[in-house]
């Protein structure tokens, strides 16, 4: 379907629209502009409902906004982009002139000319939320020139319930490189509107200089116009709810080696803005401005709307408009890992620590053991080799865990200083493929400098030359890498299950963060959170003093449907093979980790979540937590998962609590199930 006369129609007083052939052979609607337009015509998505305006009339701060049924969800927001040309302005006010250095595009703005295009995309992608993709977009592409008569291009890409958006700037006659000084891409949002934020810190800090990592708390339903927690703005993604009007979830998407990964800024007069990272990332060396070859683009700034939460918890808009960077010649397996460093910590990387874990994944029917940090010290290179042998005759694969550092943090955990440097690093890798190892995990990371993005790239890049699959921990959020980057796999980025067997606090939070996450961190990348304890106490005698699971087995196993990675390092023991419930371990033996689709049923950010996936094979896998003080009762139409009977997984009420029921659930056509969800419990429903 094409889109030109919503177009035509509104540009039609002003000029006539001149029909052409774009490179790719299908249509554009090409609209010249007289320079007196100030107003350009709204740009809609598909099914009408989303409208994106773009808008300079007042030359010094060109705006957008946004509208959903007709309501107002981002009012006029700053945008525009400062490029570094080469030189800088001076007492005199900006240099004029085709080549001049200065590359302004924050205002004086005219428009060239406007294309428009109907787009659809299309790709098959098992790593994430949903396995086939296809859906339609609108193009827009405005081409503006500014005082000194430089060219950039403002892209736009709206679908039903997404906006992606960046700048494209042209080669210059003398310049075929920039510096981007600063985005002036806002984010403007309607009084009234609440918060889910988590805040991003100081750098140089936390655990061995290892900070920023992605591992705050959020704010929950909180106020705007407040400062930050660190007075560093926020990290991406930012979810916020426009009061009854609805949703709205930012981020970005497409950030390889060529930019910087951004963040939000702290709010002022409702405007949150596109920041770069501190200048103390990365030990504070490189740069935080990235530098880009011409022609060159930003990566994209996203904006998912929704009347309600299904839109956000559903985007696949971070996949939408990135491309794979390179092709491979490995077939990744995905599936499950079982880990021991979760609960016997340290101490057990160890031979005879890892024999049991290998055993017992072994039994579980899982894919993989992931050894963490020390193994080199204390298994040793020579021996890894053997006990790789052990693992694959017992049908296990193996993942290895790495430091990334490097320069930028204390890290002595180890293997340290084999992923920093390329020398080393093509070794490493090497002898990790001769000796059988599919995958490795990754940890402590420098930042979001442009530096910091070239090391994931490169370690990522190398990998894959080595069949290597890669998780990242301590680390940034990935942005479109799971569509970009074949053999990525996750991050963590997220205050993720170690900080349970650190602690009570995170576990009696549990809850509360697992009804958080599927809104937010998860929507937009796989989220290697390491969860799934067997153990009521997480230390390795399951008893005595350690932090105490407050939340069911039931709700254990949903984490493994309600949070989305390719690969889950589950944090069951040993002993959970005879002091479990054989009800969740059974289950566990099963579970897939990929999934044709995902499908949003209820909840609330913080309260409770809903949420249903469909496997591979076609089974639907349904997960319900609850995160209040009192029993949830949900009235649910399940009839997607077709009339019949279900299975029902529950977590028992009082004393009961740790030892959870199988029940089975009669699926009628047009009638709505009950189903009760006790307080820190979980439901699964399967068919
Ligand atoms: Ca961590």
């Amino acid at each position: 379907m094409k889109h030109i006369l919503l177009t035509i129609a509104l540009t039609a007083m002003i000029l006539a629209p001149v029909s052409q052939v774009n490179a790719d052979g299908s249509a554009a609607n090409v609209v010249s502009v007289t320079s007196e337009l100030k107003a350009n015509p709204v740009l809609t998505s598909p099914d009408g409902r989303l409208v994106v305006s773009f808008d300079l009339a007042d030359t010094e701060s060109p705006t957008y906004s946004v509208q959903y049924d007709g309501k107002q969800m981002l009012e006029p927001s700053p945008i525009g982009i400062m490029l570094d040309m080469g030189a800088k302005p001076t007492l005199e006010g900006l240099p004029q002139g085709r080549e001049a250095g200065w590359g302004d595009f924050t205002r004086g703005l005219k428009i060239v000319s406007i294309n428009d295009t109907d787009e659809e995309t299309a790709y098959e992608l098992t790593r994430i939320k949903q396995a086939s993709v296809c859906h339609a977009y609108i193009k827009r592409i405005i081409e503006l020139t500014n005082e000194a008569k430089q060219t950039v291009f403002f892209e736009f890409r709206v679908s039903d319930n997404d906006i992606a958006i960046r700048y494209n700037v042209p080669e210059g006659r003398f310049r075929r490189s920039t510096r981007v000084l600063y985005e002036n891409t806002g984010f403007r949002f309607p009084d009234g509107t609440t918060t889910f934020l988590t805040p991003q810190s100081d750098a140089m800090i936390g655990w061995q200089r290892s900070k920023p990592s992605y591992e705050e708390g959020y704010s929950n339903d909180g106020e705007m116009n407040v400062a930050s927690q660190y007075g560093h703005g926020y990290t991406f993604p930012c979810l916020f709810h426009v009061g009854d009007r609805g949703w709205v979830l930012v981020s970005e998407t497409g950030v390889d080696s060529r930019y910087c990964g951004s963040r939000l800024s702290d709010c002022v007069d409702n405007t949150y803005k596109v920041s770069f990272p501190l200048p103390d990332e990365n030990n504070g060396n490189g740069t935080v401005s990235p530098a880009m070859r011409l022609p060159g683009s930003t990566p994209w700034r996203t904006i998912t709307v929704g009347s309600d939460l299904k839109p956000i918890v559903e985007t696949t808009v971070p996949w939408d408009h990135v491309e794979p960077l390179y092709e491979t010649s490995h077939d990744y397996r995905f599936g499950r890992s079982a880990w021991s460093w979760i609960v016997w910590m340290d101490a057990s990387c160890n031979w005879d620590d890892q024999v049991k874990y290998i055993d017992m994944a072994a039994e579980m029917h899982f894919e993989y053991i992931l050894i963490d940090a020390g193994w080199d010290q204390n298994i040793g290179y020579e021996k890894m080799e053997e006990l790789i042998k052990y693992a694959n005759s017992k049908n296990v694969d193996v993942f290895l865990w790495y430091s990334s550092s490097g320069n930028w943090n204390d890290i002595i955990q180890s293997p340290i200083n084999r992923m920093d440097n390329s020398i080393v690093r093509k070794k490493e890798m090497a002898w990790l493929e001769k000796v059988g190892v599919k995958g490795i995990k990754v940890d402590f990371w420098g930042g979001d400098k442009q530096q910091t993005m070239q090391l994931y790239e490169e370690v990522l890049s190398d990998a894959d030359d080595h069949g290597l699959m890669v998780i990242f921990h301590g680390c940034t959020i990935p942005r479109g890498w799971e569509r970009m980057y074949p053999n990525y796999v996750g991050s963590e980025a997220v205050l993720a299950s170690e900080n349970m067997s650190f602690g009570q606090g995170a576990c009696n939070e549990e809850a509360f963060k697992a009804t958080l996450h599927p809104f937010i961190r998860n929507t937009v990348g796989c989220m290697e959170f390491g969860g799934c304890f067997m153990n009521r106490v997480l230390n390795r005698a399951n008893g005595g003093r350690g932090s105490r699971l407050v939340t069911g087995p039931v709700f254990q196993c949903c984490t493994e449907i309600l949070f989305q990675n390719p690969i889950q390092n589950i944090a069951i023991c040993p002993n959970n093979l005879s002091d479990a419930p054989a009800l969740c371990m059974e289950w566990l033996k099963t579970v897939p980790t990929t999934w044709q689709q995902t499908r949003f049923i209820d909840g609330y950010p913080g309260k409770y979540i809903v949420l249903a996936r469909q496997d591979l094979q076609g089974k639907w896998h349904v997960a319900a937590v609850n995160a209040t003080d009192a029993p949830l009762t949900l009235n649910l139409d399940l009839s997607f998962l077709g009339a019949g009977q279900a299975q029902c997984y529950s977590d028992s009420a009082g004393p009961d609590f740790a030892n959870p029921s199988l029940t089975e659930l009669k699926i009628r056509d047009g009638k709505k199930c009950k189903l009760t969800v006790v307080p820190n419990g979980g439901v699964i429903v399967e068919k």
